[in-house]
């Protein structure tokens, strides 16, 4: 069943939260001077244009980078992921969003690989379009890559992630990024995980996942949590409280197994103000959870907090989860020296590095398509506890729906 289109869903809060963590893996990355392979196990088309048929049937965008599009006094961790976006809108209106293959390319440098697998025949037909252009617009710019820099395949990601690994620079970043339409993704993350550890044990992954009711769903970070990974990092953005109906997605995660040691930091300097701009209501939250592989340790107890439920068989949380609301963001669980605290030190700007952009066109899922033999707002949903939905709101509306 191949129904999800990412073009509904484009620059809601959960892509916000994806990308501006997606940029800040490819910023560490960066940092050494050995290539690395980029991995997008689900990739969707790459660009989306916000006034397409698809994008305006929602107004997703008005739930993410709509109201950030003009925000001020923005956290420095969260300007190179600003950035990339505005310096594909040259004319400063918001038109164009990036897919996680153009952040890929944009951030990754000319000697890194990208490896980009998607199934759904339509956007990888527009991803090609878009990886075409992005890759003349390269050559013009005198910016030639050695070899092929990036390969896309129609097929299956949670298949072909295995083939991949270990990459021959045995450096990778991999995005995980599922549509979760079927029950059955949250296993196949996890096993594709599972193997893809096995086999190189020394990857970055990045899991994209919405949080919901379902029990999938709730049972998901912890089932992550118990994988083999030296360590993980856990962070979700939660915008307004679910309402009675279980409809839409209010929430959503990031989970990043083997992540930079920069992240936290970067992260704490920017959630508090991702829930202030992007929050609706008293619900809006952010949390932040970490914690390590341990060999044999028992105990549950947290440095710095009160005990805590073990999460895995040989794991335990650190102390530096938090959380933040509306009201206070991050303060409930605010240490010394953390974000809001008197001796909070801000993160360190990582550079940002996006190149000149080419210029996506209108083929870049612009142009108003006819809806398919079912309504299309049916392709345009990700999974709610609501079951199926109907089509989000106008834009305008302040509830995202995916
Ligand atoms: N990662 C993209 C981004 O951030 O711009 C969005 C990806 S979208 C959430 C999920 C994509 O996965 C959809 O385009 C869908 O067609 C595709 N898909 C679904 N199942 C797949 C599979 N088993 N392998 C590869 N792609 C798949």
């Amino acid at each position: 069943m191949l129904s999800y289109r990412h073009a509904f869903h484009a620059g809601n809060h959960a892509d916000v939260l994806k990308h501006f963590v997606q940029v800040q893996l490819h910023l560490y990355m960066n940092q050494k001077d050995v290539p690395y392979t980029y991995i997008d196990t689900h990739s969707g088309a790459g660009v989306y244009a916000l006034d397409s048929f698809q994008a305006t049937k929602t107004g997703e965008y008005d739930t993410g980078i709509g109201p950030l599009w003009n925000a001020t006094e923005v956290p420095a961790p969260l300007k190179p992921y600003l950035d990339l976006v505005k310096s594909m809108n040259p004319s400063g209106k918001m038109r164009y969003y990036p897919g996680s293959p153009y952040v890929a390319d944009q951030m990754a440098r000319l000697d890194d690989r990208l490896r980009l697998f998607e199934l759904h025949p339509a956007d990888v037909k527009i991803l090609h379009e878009n990886v075409r252009k992005a890759e003349a617009h390269k050559a013009e710019q005198g910016e030639r890559a050695r070899g092929k820099r990036v390969i896309i395949e129609h097929g299956d990601g949670f298949q072909s992630l295995k083939k991949l690994l270990p990459p021959p620079s045995r450096r990778a970043l991999v995005l995980v990024d599922p549509p979760y339409e079927v029950k059955d993704d949250y296993k196949k993350v996890r096993d594709a995980l599972e193997e893809a550890l096995g086999r190189f044990p020394s990857g970055m992954y990045a899991v994209w996942y919405p949080v919901l009711q379902r029990m999938e769903s709730r049972q998901f970070p912890d089932k992550l949590k118990r994988l083999p990974a030296k360590e993980w990092l856990n962070v979700t953005l939660t915008i307004s409280t679910p309402g009675p109906d279980g409809v839409g997605l209010h929430s959503s995660g990031m989970f990043i197994l083997n992540p930079p040691y920069t992240l936290e930091a970067m992260l704490r300097e920017t959630m508090p103000y991702l829930v202030q701009v992007l929050g609706k209501d008293s619900g809006a939250r952010f949390t932040i959870e970490r914690g390590t592989q341990l060999t044999g340790a028992a105990s549950a107890r947290l440095a710095g907090e009160g005990p805590r439920a073990p999460v895995g068989n040989a794991r335990r949380a650190s102390p530096l989860s938090g959380k933040g609301s509306l009201r206070l963001p991050g303060q409930s669980m605010l240490r010394e020296g953390e974000e809001g605290g008197p001796a909070a030190k801000p993160a360190k700007p990582a550079t940002p590095a996006p190149r000149r952009a080419w210029r996506p066109d209108g083929n870049a899922q612009g142009k108003p398509q006819a809806p398919a033999s079912s309504p299309a707002r049916a392709e345009g949903k990700r999974p709610s506890d609501g079951g199926p939905r109907t089509a989000g709101p106008r834009p305008g509306s302040r509830s995202g729906k995916r």
